[in-house]
């Protein structure tokens, strides 16, 4: 959630550069961070569009219109939720009409005033703001601060389609803790969850950004691997077991291993993929544990 110590980014969208410049000074006095594009086609182009927390669009411009680029970024997985305000000289209500169905928040006309376009901003941001933060608290697991089952669910769908759209690679681990009933057993149950959280930190340090990792079931941890081969994800996978059997423990008697199963996606829909990679999980249980098992020979 934003607070004061970090600034909310806007990026303003218009073809007329006095505006945009305007609109600059105005939001940058507000302490905002702003940045400008002149058209649409720059705006999508740029790879930091989701770190913008709103987007303010003209709507007359020469490459692409505004409703153009509102709905392009309604389609993106990453942008979807990012609140479009237009900022137009076109004052038809039929035209704000189109922008309110093509997904813009609000809507404001030129010549605007300061003040007016200062307060609607702020209170959109704060509506996003609140609503990133129930999102943030609906998809994580409290325990583990992993994503949770629900989540990974709908981010694997995703993730699944893309993959076979672009033509790319997408693998998956499936983790399970070793004998995790008998640390909880013997050393108790906040023990367990104190392994639980440790393990979790350790999958986190070792994945890319823009992996996912997920607490999948109650010792079952699943990371998702977007563009990546299986020798790569069996790396991976391997690391984090390492990982987790060198982590230090209060108890010296304690001895945390998991086991792990790794596959990619070839044309399996979300339930036979997970499916595909749990079968290599079981699998590396009953070869003896601490192993990761995949679906196909690693080259080393
Ligand atoms: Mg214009």
């Amino acid at each position: 959630m934003n607070d004061n110590s970090t600034l909310s980014s806007i990026l303003v969208v218009d073809d007329d550069t006095a505006v945009s410049q305007l609109i600059h000074c105005i939001l940058t006095d507000e302490q905002y961070k702003v940045e400008t594009a002149s058209s649409g086609r720059e705006a999508l182009t740029r790879d930091d569009l989701k770190s913008f927390d709103l987007f303010l669009l003209d709507i007359n411009m020469p490459d692409m219109n505004g409703y153009e680029l509102c709905s392009a970024l309604k389609e993106s997985y990453e942008t979807r939720d990012t609140p479009v305000i237009f900022l137009t000289g076109n004052i038809l209500p039929e035209d704000k009409v189109k922008g309110f169905d093509c997904g813009a928040i609000d809507y404001v006309t030129k010549p605007f005033n300061g003040s007016e376009l200062i307060a609607r901003v702020r209170n959109h941001l704060e509506v996003k703001h609140n609503r990133d933060y129930l999102k943030q608290m609906a998809l994580t697991d409290g325990l583990t601060q992993l994503y949770n089952h629900s989540y990974i669910h709908e981010r694997l769908m995703e993730e699944i389609s893309n993959t076979k759209r672009h033509e790319l690679n997408l693998s998956l681990i499936m983790f399970d803790l070793d004998n995790f009933k008998r640390i909880n057993d013997t050393f108790g149950h906040k023990q367990g969850d104190k392994v639980l959280q440790k393990v979790s930190r350790s999958i986190k340090d070792i994945i890319r950004e823009e992996d996912v990792a997920g607490r999948y079931g109650g010792e079952e941890f699943i990371v998702i691997l977007p563009n990546t081969d299986h020798d790569s994800a069996f790396k991976v996978a391997e690391k984090i077991r390492m990982s987790v059997r060198d982590l230090k423990w209060d108890n010296s008697e304690m001895r945390i291993t998991l086991s792990g199963g790794v596959s990619t996606l070839n044309k399996e829909n979300l339930n036979e993929f997970i499916e595909k990679t749990d079968i290599l999980l079981y699998k590396a249980k009953h070869a003896g544990k601490d192993k990761i098992i995949t679906a196909l020979p690693v080259m080393n």
